[in-house]
């Protein structure tokens, strides 16, 4: 392939942070690991792999938390790791057009760098890559505000299974040609083809961030505190992170953090307020939740007064990333439901759980303002063997009642599989079928994940 070496790693020479993403499924050594630098060597690979009838894994920053970059057996991981950087800016039009495997933290940080701003935020910004992001569709911390993935893109490069490059870097915001390719293939969590470039939407750089942590005597507050804030701060909300008391004592103590408020209390939020007024919306802010005091709505609130003290907040949310080393081996589930059944939801799930494993380790908080809700369960008496498939089953069984979704941002892959028909009809899946027929018909992109292989 153009002469270069080192494209194509065989055998053991493969590093074995590709046998497995951070789901933590038992490790596959693929047969081959794929690292190309350009489109071009992406299309060989691909039509190789189709004249061969090779399975495709592609892998991004495996940060994916539903097994979606897990090699298959004899598989091609074809990693975008050496796929990184900027190709351009427009900062007239605010767009932004980046190689796939560039990470989520330096894309926002070019961003910043030309004066915009790329809103779209995870815990694993470090790792994960853009292309991993649009392939998950990811939601993340600013959904309320400026949506998941699919809402930050104007157009994709992507590379078909049979090695066909689709460019389609559309740079215009209105562009009604058509089908909308793109769209196909954000969230197809690699099922379709390989994104390989993508052009991004920039949005303006807020000149002020404000973060505060709201405590609340319980969580139908929680709703009260979302409502009022979305009606008197509008567009400046761009993060309300809800945590239930498991989440926070947990947090607060196991971290080594010094818990912000002195005493216990039923639920707790972080938000998050950008604007390009910040000292009219610290006002608004302040007002808002003087407000809600005064009716005991809220029991008490800080304001971060500095970067420091801000990050020290989230690190309180973010520390969900520490879970697999505080705890050993978790179920975790990422529902999506309506803002107002999430409690009732959390506590018949717990209540399940509890009654079937009195010594359950669990922790429920999320994204409450996008209908999110993550549930992390662990079992001490179960060791190294949790009970994953009778815990998923309390939990989704629990859902039935209020009609949820089985993934609200980190998509199906492996692990979520057997559960989608909880959330799909079967005309649905069905359609899904065609689909991935006609974009893939011999079967080598990304096989048994999502849907079945057959
Ligand atoms: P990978 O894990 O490598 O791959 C994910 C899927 O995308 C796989 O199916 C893979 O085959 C496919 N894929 C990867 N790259 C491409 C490509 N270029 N073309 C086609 N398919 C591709 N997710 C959220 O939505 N919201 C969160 O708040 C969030 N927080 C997280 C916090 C932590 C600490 C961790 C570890 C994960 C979190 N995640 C979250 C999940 C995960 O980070 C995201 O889903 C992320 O978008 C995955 O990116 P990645 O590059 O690591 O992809
Ligand atoms: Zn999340």
């Amino acid at each position: 392939m153009e002469g270069e070496t080192g494209i194509i790693v065989l055998g053991e020479d493969i590093p074995a942070k590709h046998y497995a993403d951070w789901t933590r499924l038992p490790p596959v050594r693929p047969l081959a690991l794929a690292r190309p630098r350009t489109v071009a060597q992406v299309s060989a690979i691909l039509r190789a792999c189709h004249e061969t009838r090779t399975p495709v894994v592609p892998q991004g920053g495996l940060t994916g938390l539903v097994g979606g970059a897990h090699p298959v057996p004899g598989c091609v991981a074809l990693s975008l790791d050496r796929m990184v950087g900027v190709d351009d800016v427009d900062p007239v039009a605010g767009t932004m057009t980046v190689l796939a495997g560039t990470p989520l933290e330096q894309v926002q940080a070019a961003a910043e760098e030309a004066g915009w701003s790329f809103p779209l935020d995870l815990g694993a910004r470090g790792s994960c890559t853009i292309g991993g992001n649009l392939a998950t569709n990811a939601g993340g911390n600013r959904v309320i505000r400026y949506g998941t993935a699919r809402d930050h893109v104007l157009g994709l490069e992507v590379v078909l299974p049979d090695g066909t490059v689709v460019s389609a870097l559309n740079r215009l915001v209105k562009n009604n040609t058509g089908y909308d390719l793109k769209q196909l293939f954000i969230g197809s969590e690699g099922t379709l083809g390989v994104i390989t470039r993508a052009v991004l939407k920039l949005q303006p750089r807020p000149r002020g961030t404000i973060v505060a942590l709201c405590a609340a005597p319980g969580y139908d507050n929680l709703l009260m505190l979302l409502g009022a804030l979305r009606s008197q701060l509008g567009p400046a909300l761009t993060a309300f992170e809800a945590m239930w008391p498991d989440f926070w004592d947990f947090m607060t103590t196991k971290l080594g953090l010094r818990p912000p408020f002195a005493a216990m209390h039923g639920a707790y939020a972080l938000i998050e307020i950008s604007s390009m007024d910040p000292e009219r919306c610290s006002e608004r802010l302040e007002a808002c939740l003087a407000g809600l005091m005064d009716e005991a709505a809220i029991a008490d609130a800080l304001v971060a007064q500095t970067a420091r003290e801000a990050a020290d907040f989230w690190r309180i949310r973010e520390g969900v990333g520490e879970l697999r080393n505080l705890l050993g081996p978790i179920t975790s589930f990422d529902i999506g439901l309506a803002a107002q059944d999430a409690d009732a939801f959390i506590r018949t799930a717990v209540a399940d759980i509890r009654a079937n494993w009195p010594d359950a380790v669990h922790m429920a908080f999320g994204h409450l303002g996008d209908n999110n809700v993550h549930l992390v369960v662990h079992i001490p008496s179960a060791g190294a063997s949790q009970p994953k498939a009778e815990i998923e089953a309390e939990v989704y069984g629990a859902l039935a009642a209020f009609g949820g979704s089985v993934s609200a941002e980190h998509g199906i892959g492996l692990t979520k599989k057997p559960y989608l028909s909880l959330s799909r009809s079967e005309a649905e899946i069905a359609a899904m079928r065609r689909i991935k027929h006609a974009f893939d018909p011999l079967g080598i992109m990304n096989p048994g994940k999502l849907l079945d292989s057959t």
